[in-house]
């Protein structure tokens, strides 16, 4: 996926902070990529790169066939529209919005039209088939959080990152969050990359990474991890 990737920015006493330094990552398919790593070592700047948000000094980056350094501002953002999904630290739903509105929005906003049985068999497998006519108020946290990853899958991305996406969750919501991702990676057999510094998610990873100064080590990698597929979700039929 991505090639010597690196990335400097310039510190204001002039001297230079190597945010990238060199960087290669590939990304499957039905796998959970964790990259994990202290404050400050480039895990936010990577996530940045890959995702067509900022873009490197030198190297690349191929998503679905295309390398994505290479194109300008617009084809750089439909291809962010249409081939990637974001779970954020906050779920950003809107509140006098429905579930199942909430969900289409960013799709509608791209003059796209939404698969309604995809979202249904999404929603089914998070335990939300019941949900979707409901408002964000009228959810749990968990729940508000699986219709965030819903409305993040529903365009059938290529590439799904999360960062951080246990970071405001409580101790129970971030294991439901963790078991999502993991259900979306083996289950739906999309590539998630979460960047975390939770040691549950990093245990939980198929492939674990970790940044140091800009540079980025393989520590783990579970090879059955994609014939490995979880059982059905437990909190499934929980409110
Ligand atoms: P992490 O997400 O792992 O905490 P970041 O990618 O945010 O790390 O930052 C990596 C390094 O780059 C840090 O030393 C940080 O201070 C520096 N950095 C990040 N963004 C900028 C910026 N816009 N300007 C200057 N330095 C930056
Ligand atoms: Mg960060």
């Amino acid at each position: 996926m991505a090639r010597g990737l690196r990335r400097t920015y310039r510190a204001p006493d002039g001297s230079e902070i190597r945010a990238l330094d060199d960087v290669d990552l590939d990304v499957q398919r039905g796998e959970l990529t964790v990259i994990a790593g202290p404050s400050g070592s480039g895990k936010s700047t990577l996530l940045q790169v890959l995702a067509g948000l900022d873009r490197p000094d030198s190297g690349s980056v191929h998503i679905g066939g295309q390398d994505i350094t290479r194109g300008g501002d617009r084809t750089l953002s439909r291809m962010r529209r249409r081939r990637l999904g974001f779970v954020f630290q906050s779920f950003n739903l809107i509140d006098s919005l429905t579930a199942r509105e909430n969900i289409a929005l960013p799709m509608q906003l791209d003059g796209r039209k939404v698969d309604e049985a995809r979202m249904q068999s999404l929603a089914d497998s998070l335990g939300l088939g019941e949900r979707l006519d409901h408002y964000p108020t009228q959810l749990s946290g968990g729940q508000q959080q699986r219709i965030a990853v819903v409305r993040a899958l529903v365009s059938d991305p290529e590439v799904v990152f999360a960062d951080e996406p246990t970071a405001s969750l409580d101790t129970q919501s971030g294991e439901q969050m963790i078991a999502t991702l993991l259900e979306v990676a083996h289950h739906h057999g999309h590539a998630v990359v979460a960047i975390s510094h939770d040691p549950k998610v990093e245990q939980a990873g198929d492939k674990v990474y970790r940044m140091a100064a800009g540079q980025l080590t393989l520590v783990r990698s579970n090879e059955a991890a994609r014939t490995d597929f979880s059982p059905a979700a437990p909190w499934a039929g929980q409110h």
